[in-house]
């Protein structure tokens, strides 16, 4: 049986959170002369930012919940979904005794909060498809693993990782917590449903999504951790109070309101996608175009370190994944417009 207070680290639930200014009232009006703001204005013409925004990210999450199939309870806003990744092991993970599983190749930050907190990253390679190796996943986690990372799609592969493997480890991981990091959720078809339909089940289960990737907000920062409530609060007493800034509360809110520029966006990207993967194919210079649920491709060339280097000569960058293991002679390529898909391939070209 999972339970959460037996693998938070033992210090974590007596804490005493920052408590922001404004705890004690919640009201808009008022002579507020509680929090050290400047209550004169601000030195910039873009607006009025000098007082701290909402900690509690209210508005937001009231707007989401909804869209998400939770409640707002079960949300947590991070700077950027990198925030929850680090505040998920420091919560957990005792640092010098306690260790995470991480499946390469797979996003890099996980290893490196990993680093960061002193806790042991262990890490179980994908096989030669890109899908967990199970047996060896499971005989990795024991008694001080505290957070298993899961990312899918997965960076930089482009593949969903198969449900039935990710149910098997929720399972199996009952004194860790399981992330499935859903960055690029967005990508992978009407058909996937994400993670998050499944939170009532698994106690242990965590899922990221970002603003960062389909809804085209990556300068906002603004990360989703979506898990049960327990977890939740926990993560909330550890955050700094003010994680969130105004202007990415705003806009945030504002996009949220845009939904279906959001679903064009991801057609479009969808499209590009397939024609970029198509023209890709054609080249000779390639060896494979591996299938993808993200918005990037990852690609394998005959010589990847001389086309990477090409293709910086003509101001084309790309991510250079040649010397991670499993994807020897891959480059990652993010779908572009249609023009700048349409500059790579005639780079390429050029090249071959
Ligand atoms: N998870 C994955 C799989 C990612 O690829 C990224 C960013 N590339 C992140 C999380 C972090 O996203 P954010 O911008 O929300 O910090």
């Amino acid at each position: 049986m999972f339970s959460l207070a037996s693998i938070l680290r033992p210090h974590i639930l007596s804490l005493t959170p920052y408590s922001s200014a404004r705890d004690e009232y919640t009201g808009t009006e008022g002579v507020f002369l509680d929090a050290n703001e400047n209550a004169l204005g601000s030195t910039t013409s873009a607006g009025r930012y000098n007082r701290y925004p909402d900690p509690h990210q209210t508005a937001i999450k009231t707007q989401l919940a909804p869209i998400k199939g939770v409640t707002k309870e079960q949300i947590f806003l991070g700077n950027g979904s990198d925030e929850p990744i680090d505040l998920l092991i420091r919560a957990t993970c005792r640092p010098g005794q306690d260790n995470i599983v991480i499946l390469p190749p797979t996003y890099g930050m996980y290893e490196v909060s990993g680093n960061l907190n002193d806790v042991e990253v262990r890490k179980v390679p994908l096989t030669a498809e890109y899908q967990l190796n199970l047996p060896a996943v499971l005989s990795a986690i024991d008694t001080y693993t505290k957070v298993v990372w899961i990312c899918s799609p997965n960076n930089p592969t482009g593949n969903l990782i198969d449900p039935a493997d990710i149910r098997q480890v929720l399972a199996a991981a009952q004194s860790a917590l399981v992330v499935v990091d859903e960055a690029y959720i967005d990508f992978a078809g009407p058909d996937y449903a994400s993670w998050t339909t499944q939170l009532a089940q698994y106690p242990n289960l965590v899922v990221l999504q970002t603003f960062s990737k389909a809804w085209g907000l990556a300068a906002l920062r603004l990360g989703m951790c979506f898990a049960s409530v327990d977890i939740i609060r926990v993560l909330n007493l550890i955050k700094p109070p003010y994680n969130i800034s105004a202007p990415t509360q705003a806009l945030a809110l504002d996009a949220l309101d845009h939904v279906a520029e959001k679903k064009q966006m991801v057609a479009d990207t969808l499209a590009e996608r397939s024609r970029l993967a198509e023209g890709l194919r054609r080249l000779p210079t390639v060896q494979q175009v591996f299938p993808s649920d993200a918005n990037f491709l990852l690609v394998r060339f005959d010589d990847a370190n001389d086309i990477f280097n090409q293709l910086i000569d003509s101001q084309v960058i790309v991510r250079n994944r040649s010397a991670v293991t499993r994807c020897e002679g891959c480059l990652r390529i993010s779908v572009g417009t249609p023009a700048e898909n349409d500059r790579l391939l005639a780079v390429l070209e050029s090249i071959a």
